[in-house]
């Protein structure tokens, strides 16, 4: 059997909800009403047009994030509502010198603290976006989550929901530190040794959770709802009988 290793994910305080993960490894929810999510200024995006479909459209940051915190409370984390995750100078050097992997750090900037008093302002740290580059490939089938639709115009993806939390597949892991699965960009996998740096520096305003206890929770699962975003004229099968409906 292959040497086992643990993945984990690293989120925002609000991904440690019992809705949302069944255990919590590192992190509480409370850290979530402390500091909030950071809201976002004058933030620059390309749009991306599908002429096939007007649901496929999106759109893609392609600006550096400029961030208004929403409390006096600075962790050594920020998170957004779309769950970029932002560091401070000395988290991203405690990275750096750790020799982690799987990361860019963007420039980026606190332009703003509400409710800080005036004589603090030089507290405000300087922060970096850190943005995940490694990769584990398709997530383990096991875990319920396989492609279920790519647009041939836009080439927009919709991936399954995951039944059993993230499982990593460590054939197709290439060895970061930090790293995605397909079709959860947004969900930051780390590997052990980032986990015990966070646990071991008591770093605020994360959540660690293990990989394979991600839950989904209430939001629809888009298995369950393909003609939410598969063109009708694509194929997809048509509705062959008709529900009798007694009157
Ligand atoms: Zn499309």
């Amino acid at each position: 059997m292959n040497q086992i290793k643990r993945f984990y994910s690293l989120g925002p305080p609000r991904s440690a909800k019992p809705s949302l993960a069944d255990n919590v490894v590192y992190g509480t929810v409370e850290w979530y009403d402390k500091y909030q999510d950071a809201e976002l200024e004058k933030v620059r995006y390309e749009q991306i047009k599908c002429s096939l479909d007007p649901r496929h459209d999106r759109r893609r940051r392609i600006g550096n994030l400029r961030l208004i915190l929403p409390t006096s409370h600075i962790g050594d984390f920020i998170w957004t509502i779309y769950s970029e995750c932002i560091v401070s100078d000395r988290v991203l050097n405690l990275f750096k010198d750790s020799g982690f992997s799987g990361f860019e750090a963007r420039t980026s900037e606190i332009v703003r603290v509400r409710r800080l008093p005036k004589n603090e302002r030089d507290t405000i740290p300087r922060i970096w976006e850190l943005v995940t580059t490694g990769t584990a490939g398709d997530a383990s089938p096991e875990s319920g989550i396989r492609l279920l639709y790519r647009c041939p115009v836009c080439d927009y993806t919709r991936y399954s929901s995951f039944q059993e939390g993230i499982i990593v597949d460590a054939q197709q892991w290439d060895g970061t530190d930090f790293f995605t699965v397909k079709g959860y960009p947004s969900f930051t996998l780390i590997a052990e040794r980032v986990k015990d740096l966070i646990v071991d520096h008591r770093l605020t305003n994360c959540a660690i959770i293990k990989a394979t206890d991600l839950r989904w929770g209430k939001l629809p699962r888009p298995e369950e709802h393909p003609e939410n975003f598969i063109p009708a004229e694509e194929g997809r099968p048509k509705t062959t009988c008709q529900l009798r409906t007694s009157t």
